[in-house]
């Protein structure tokens, strides 16, 4: 792993970038897509042609370059703008492996900004598919706006899933605590969610 300790990047193990991205809390899509990125088990273009599906490598965003997982998720033009915009303080490195570079990304910036980096791993491989399957461009500033949205959406849920869960005492000092439900009662507790993932 790379890590910065006083403005120089020193190379450390990644093995723990698995529990570091467990740890997170974020939205499951977003934890369950970089795992599969970690894992080297995106459909990009060059993985689905080394399983003989008849596609063109390049990447499908900028034409530039071979579709491989960093490049897609990080180093393609429009990734890279939308890091520059989100986590400017780590940036890509010439020949770094992708699990190097998200085990810095998970163990550096504060836990909002780790969430939301995992987040925008996940808004910009939509906007990649948005753009493959349904001919849709979006925009950098979208991009980032959305995974701050979508993370920020996501914990509101979280926490109003959780308060639902207490019951205010009345009586008391104002503090919360769970109520026992009443005999021939069914008490459900819900664990939803509603995104605005569309712009
Ligand atoms: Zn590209």
């Amino acid at each position: 792993m790379l890590q910065r300790q006083k403005g120089v990047w020193r190379i450390k193990d990644n093995s723990s970038v698995w529990k570091d991205l467990l740890r997170l809390k974020a939205p499951a899509k977003a934890l369950n897509l970089v795992w599969r990125a970690l894992a080297n088990c995106l459909p990009i273009m060059t993985q689905l042609q080394t399983k003989h599906v008849p596609v063109q490598v390049w990447c499908p965003v900028c034409n530039e370059e071979p579709e491989t997982i960093p490049h897609n998720l990080v180093t393609c033009t429009f990734a890279s703008q939308c890091w520059m915009v989100l986590r400017s303080d780590n940036l890509w490195v010439q020949n770094m492996e992708f699990r190097s570079w998200m085990s810095a990304i998970l163990s550096s910036g504060t836990d909002k900004q780790r969430a939301e980096s995992v987040m925008l791993c996940w808004v910009v491989w939509r906007a990649r598919n948005d753009l493959v399957w349904n001919k849709k461009f979006s925009t950098v500033n979208k991009v980032v706006a959305s995974a701050k949205k979508n993370l920020t959406q996501w914990i509101l849920a979280q926490s109003i899933s959780s308060h639902t869960l207490l019951q205010p005492h009345a009586k008391g000092d104002g503090s919360m605590f769970w109520v026992k439900p009443q005999p021939n009662t069914v008490k459900v507790s819900v664990d939803a969610a509603i995104f605005e993932d569309r712009e």
